[in-house]
């Protein structure tokens, strides 16, 4: 005979928690975040603090402004050896893209995506100014 039931155990399952999926979404994020912030940090290891086109020379100081570019321009292709990578000031980063996009312009549309994304995240347009030589 079992007088006692049921023992400690309660199901919660009744409870969703909308919470959950805003984690969920948070941590993709800044997953995300990560890998992006994690190939520059690598790209700057391997390659020397120099800009690949206009042989500018960075430090620590103004390191915010050298760009770690895709020579393929397709921003999945990390290899770990950086050979995909190529380190360029914005200005020069900048003008690669803009011949780029210049270049497939009337190209499907859909091809510059990923390139779009990078322009956006790159919060540059004012640090232009910093590095104009005065
Ligand atoms: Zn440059
Ligand atoms: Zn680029």
């Amino acid at each position: 005979m079992t007088g006692k039931s049921g023992g400690p155990r309660r199901p919660s399952e009744g409870r969703t928690q909308p919470d959950r999926l805003d984690q969920v979404v948070a941590r993709a994020r800044k997953e995300q975040g990560d890998r992006l912030k994690g190939y520059r940090e690598l790209s700057l290891k391997i390659h020397p603090w120099v800009c690949g086109r206009c042989g500018r020379a960075f430090t620590r100081e103004n390191l915010h402004l050298l760009t770690v570019h895709h020579k393929d321009h397709n921003h999945d292709n990390n290899p770990l050896d950086g050979s995909n990578w190529e380190n360029l000031c914005i200005y020069c980063h900048d003008n690669e893209h803009a011949r780029y996009l210049d270049h497939q312009a009337g190209a499907g549309r859909d091809n510059g995506a990923s390139d779009r994304l990078e322009a956006t995240n790159q919060p540059f347009a004012r640090l232009k100014d910093l590095l104009k030589p005065k």
